[in-house]
């Protein structure tokens, strides 16, 4: 049966061994998980654009407290909070990103925001302020990204220079970045991503997670990707892309691509981390190195999956 549309999402890939959460934390994270993604399928079964539905599940899990994303994002070297976003309209090729922005409640709107409503792509720091403050956007304080348990695992570091995944061992594992892919019903494809990058990090760090075609992609002729995982090789190995080009160009199929870059390319580079992916069937790829992702995928025949580990 053809696929008319589809959601999948990421809530970020690391160390999450079987049996490391306890029921009552692995319930909130596959409620959370669940809500966002029904709420973005509800609206792509409505007629919804993909663009529309991935901004609104990853608007959804940046709320939630659960993930590096938005409320809830790790602290950086100096206490604060840093977020990235991105998003990318596969019909267009129109794509809005923001980087090391504090105080901005739902980063992925302001990336939407640029990629609409400025004539850029990437915004960053006071300037990237500045602009959603002039379009009305909401903006919170330090009280609203802080939660005990990202200031705990930013005590563990401050004093270092070890910057972490905000999901790996001896911290623990509580995720992460976030994500989402979709194929509405005109089979337009979209992608977006948004985080508070990695614990510890200093010196205006920035991930892959805002870097088109490294931690985000969509192009409606080949697919859709949002990745999570250690930001620098990610970056090197312009993952998203990577995966676009052996489909594009070698004629992988998506599930061949995705075992190309994530399973041989990127541990030899370590790595760590995976991706979801949708291409222009609706077909998706939930695809990971490290020992879970947390994960789930909605389509209009009726699969429907919420996962964390392996
Ligand atoms: N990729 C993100 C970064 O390096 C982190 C993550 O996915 O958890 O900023």
């Amino acid at each position: 049966m053809k696929t008319k549309f589809a959601i999948a999402l990421h809530g970020g890939a690391g160390t999450i061994p079987k049996g490391s959460l306890d029921a009552a934390t692995e319930l909130a994270y596959t409620d959370a998980l669940k809500e966002a993604l029904n709420r973005g399928y509800d609206l792509l079964k409505k007629g919804g654009s993909a663009l529309d539905a991935v901004e609104l599940a990853v608007k959804s899990l940046e709320d939630c407290p659960l993930f590096n994303a938005g409320k809830g994002a790790v602290f950086t070297h100096t206490g604060q909070h840093e977020l990235d976003a991105c998003i990318m309209d596969g019909a267009t090729l129109n794509v809005g990103a923001i980087c090391g922005i504090t105080g901005i409640k739902n980063p992925i709107e302001l990336a939407k925001t640029v990629m609409l409503e400025s004539e850029h792509v990437l915004l960053s720091g006071n300037g990237a302020v500045e602009f959603a403050k002039s379009k009305g956007l909401i903006f919170e304080d330090a009280a609203y990204f802080h939660t005990d348990f990202r200031y705990q695992q930013w005590q563990e570091l401050k004093n270092s220079d070890v910057f972490q995944l905000d999901h790996t061992l001896p911290i623990e594992q509580k995720s992460g970045t976030v994500g989402a892919v979709a194929m509405d019903k005109n089979g337009n494809l979209a992608a977006a991503t948004s985080t508070g990058g990695m614990t510890n990090k200093k010196f205006g760090r920035i991930g892959d997670s805002p870097i088109v075609g490294a931690g985000t992609y969509a192009n409606n002729e080949i697919v859709a990707i949002s990745c999570t995982g250690h930001g620098e090789p990610f970056i090197k190995a312009v993952v998203a892309y990577d995966v676009a080009c052996l489909m594009q160009y070698k004629k992988l199929s998506l599930h061949a691509a995705c075992q190309e870059v994530v399973m041989h390319k990127l541990p030899k580079m370590d790595g760590e981390g995976g991706l979801i992916a949708i291409d222009n069937k609706g077909n998706i790829e939930l695809c990971f190195n490290s020992e879970g992702m947390y994960r789930g995928q909605k389509n209009s025949n009726g699969v429907e999956e919420v996962a964390i580990y392996r």
